[in-house]
């Protein structure tokens, strides 16, 4: 079976093993084949040599959580979210991975209505103990703040699909410190709901371009995009790859994470208290993706003691729908971020994405959006 994948990319690893320690299913279970090398060599083996796609070799693609956290340990510059996300294309498009029902629940994110109501009929649920703990959900909330409303055109504020849904008290708190800072912003257009990430990661990748054009008309004219899901940001910026145009690319070049926004005004912000301490918790797509995981600490330093954790950065386990397909392997991730948050004396822990907070959440701990933290102590 032949992938859609670049072959220069793929003859890029010399198998030195260097990822192996960012790796969080290698350290969570010392398999050679649920690490980045031990897949990319058998990726090479059905690609180059025909080897056949069998269930192991599904299982070690199905198992990788898509971090990334190999990519800046790689001194041969690996693109291995390229690989990852080529193979899963070709086994997505040969049903051999994202099973139906999984299909159906991402063709709601785009229809945000739909979605809405869902998520009220799910917060319901969960109140009659219908939806199981395995599922990995933090408790939703049954009524949700009233939609933002635009303010002005300074720059564009993506609220995305779920992170709205689930998360739209982030989104005023967004609004909040835009507002503290004299930052006006408008709401994406008809199509701009959706960024196509989860449907990425799932190999569905028709379907994210074609959502991925959609977010695009969304947000015309060159004003910065703000984004305050780290893995949406991370989807926006990368639109030049995933769909080969230079608009595309423009487009990507506009995207900021909201902490990178905000760190370049950093000298207006006017806190009357400070929150105490503080963990921070890096997501992957903000760290080894976006690579503005610094912005996260220079936006809350003037509120807040911040506590670094000891695991450089390693995964913590949700990887966007993973927790919920891989749940098994997720919760043995999540144990070792668990130790590290432990060890670096527990209490609030921030993070900038909403699947790493409902994952962390659901282990017991207290998680914030960093946003939330600063709007709160404005
Ligand atoms: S993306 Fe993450 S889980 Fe997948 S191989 Fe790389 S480090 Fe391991
Ligand atoms: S992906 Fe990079 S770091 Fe990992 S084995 Fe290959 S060359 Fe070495």
């Amino acid at each position: 079976m032949k992938f859609h994948l670049d072959d220069n990319e793929l003859a890029t690893c010399v198998s030195c093993g260097l990822c192996l320690p960012h790796c969080p299913t290698f350290r969570a279970t010392g398999e050679e084949a649920l690490s980045p090398r031990g897949r990319i060599a058998a990726i090479r083996a059905v690609h180059h040599d025909d080897a056949p796609v069998t269930p192991e070799f599904v299982s070690f693609m199905e198992s990788c959580v898509q971090c990334r956290g190999c990519e800046p340990a790689c001194p041969s510059g690996v693109h291995y979210g390229n690989l990852q996300e080529g193979v899963r294309e070709t086994l997505a498009q040969r049903h051999r991975i994202t099973p139906r029902w999984q299909r159906a629940a991402f063709a709601v994110l785009p229809r945000h209505r739909l979605l809405l109501a869902g998520s009220s009929a799910l917060a319901v649920a969960q109140r009659m103990h219908l939806v199981p703990r395995r599922a990995g959900l933090t408790t939703l909330a049954v009524r949700r703040p009233q939609p933002l409303r635009a303010t002005g055109t300074d720059v564009w504020l993506f609220t995305g699909c779920v992170m709205d849904a689930w998360m739209r008290d982030t989104h005023r708190s967004t609004a909040k410190v835009l507002d503290h800072l004299g930052v006006t912003f408008a709401l994406p257009g008809k199509g701009g709901g959706c960024c196509g990430a989860l449907h990425t990661h799932a190999g569905l990748t028709d379907a994210a371009r074609h959502l991925a054009a959609n977010v695009m008309s969304s947000m015309p004219g060159d004003a910065p995009i703000v984004v305050n899901s780290a893995g949406c940001g991370a989807a926006l910026k990368e639109y030049g790859h995933l769909l080969g145009t230079p608009d595309a690319a423009v487009f990507g070049a506009r995207v900021l994470d909201v902490h990178e926004f905000v760190a370049q005004h950093v000298d207006r912000l006017r806190p009357t208290r400070r929150v105490g301490p503080v963990i921070v918790q890096d997501p992957c797509h903000l760290r080894h993706v976006q690579k503005a995981h610094m912005a996260v600490r220079t936006v809350l330093a003037p509120v807040a003691d911040l506590v670094e954790l000891d695991d450089d950065g390693l995964c913590c386990g949700a990887g966007g729908a993973y927790s919920v397909m891989e749940p098994a392997l997720a919760g043995q991730i999540r144990e070792r971020k668990l130790a590290s948050i432990a060890r670096a004396g527990g209490g609030l822990v921030a993070s900038a994405n909403p699947g790493c907070a409902m994952h962390l959440a659901a282990a017991g701990l207290t998680v914030r959006h960093p946003i939330d933290i600063l709007a709160e102590a404005l």
